[in-house]
């Protein structure tokens, strides 16, 4: 799945850029990084140079990656899939929090431990192959976050468990990289930034003419077309869709967000969602649950003000909460 995603975000970034480059250039300070498995990109505007602040913040993202890579030899998660009881860092805690609230409040449908079953995904590309039901069912089994144990900052999983935070872990990582811009922001005279993470978006502060920020949501049939925007002055922006990456077996393609319960890609009449919340976690978990849980089951966790949603659904319909600001 990994292999295509680089194009995916350079796109879901080109198609970001129209709508960002309203704000005036040369405010902006840019740095385009990789981490996470993506394409990162921080735009901050600020009265004086803020490249010192850009690598504090570039150095951030790498420690958050180095604990919750799923592939970085040594890191938590990767200590905690190898069947290793492990004191993990308080970033690992604090994702693996958020992960157990959405897990909770979306009835197990955004759940880390489909870790397994998205390898076996990997692996049914290679061998260009549907998974055989033993395999399947023996995966199943070792699915449900209750098998995830966090006791006193000690993180244990039960035997075959894998967990793969990759459905959070960028959305944290954006907040931790503007709370870190914001506390610096009277020193380098910041007015305000821009971070997006492979198409998880952050904004926050002063554009020209007080204008809100508009996010792009791309079309899921057209990667350079966007079918509406959202607006917003300051929080997050994170979009779910069956387009991002997949892998093809037999011709057919097969994306990356896994129905905990079937152990095959959600298939939920929503082609993408975008979430909106004032937590980049949060955000970033609810757009995968939403996806998995389509849009009935998710409006029924609908409170104004917490958060809100834009779906884009397979018969072509647009289906907003009232709260989002969404435009054609
Ligand atoms: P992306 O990371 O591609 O921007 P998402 O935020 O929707 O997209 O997260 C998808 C990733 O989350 C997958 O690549 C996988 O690592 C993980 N994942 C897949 N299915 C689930 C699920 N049901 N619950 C939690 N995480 C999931
Ligand atoms: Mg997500």
């Amino acid at each position: 799945m990994r292999k295509i995603y680089r194009k995916i975000a350079f796109c879901l970034m080109l198609a970001l850029l129209p709508l960002f480059s309203c704000a005036p250039k040369d405010t902006y300070q840019t740095k385009y990084i990789f981490a996470m498995d993506t394409d990162v990109s921080i735009h901050i505007s600020a009265t004086s140079d803020v490249s010192e602040l850009i690598s504090e913040c570039e150095s951030l993202i790498y420690s958050i990656e180095n604990k919750l890579s799923k592939t970085r030899t040594g890191s938590d998660v990767y200590r905690l899939n190898k069947g290793e009881r492990v004191s993990c860092d308080a970033v690992t805690l604090a994702v693996l929090e958020t992960a157990k609230k959405v897990y909770l409040l979306s009835g197990g449908a955004f759940d880390p431990t489909v870790s397994g079953l998205s390898d076996m995904w990997d692996e049914c590309e290679s061998a260009n192959a549907l998974p055989s039901a033993e395999r399947l069912d023996g995966e199943l089994s070792r699915v449900g976050f209750e098998r995830v144990h966090i006791e006193n900052g000690e993180v244990w999983l039960d035997t075959g468990t894998k967990i793969d935070l990759g459905g959070v872990g960028k959305g944290y990582a954006e907040t931790a990289v503007a709370a870190l811009i914001k506390e610096n922001a009277q020193a380098y005279g910041v007015r305000g930034y821009m971070l997006d993470f492979g198409g998880m978006v952050g904004v926050f502060g002063e554009k020209a003419g007080g204008d809100d920020y508009r996010v792009g949501l791309r079309d899921p049939d057209d990667s350079g077309k966007n079918l509406g925007r959202v607006e917003l002055s300051e929080g997050y922006v994170s979009v779910s869709g069956d387009y991002e990456r997949y892998v093809t077996v037999d011709g057919e393609k097969y994306h990356h967000i896994i129905d905990p319960k079937t152990g095959y890609p959600a298939n939920s009449s929503v082609r993408s969602v975008a979430v909106i919340c004032d937590d980049g976690a949060t955000a970033d978990a609810l757009s995968t649950a939403f996806f998995v849980m389509g849009y009935e089951r998710s409006m029924e966790f609908y409170e104004a003000g917490r958060f809100e949603a834009v779906f884009f659904m397979s018969n072509g319909e647009i289906k907003t909460t009232d709260g989002a600001k969404y435009i054609k």
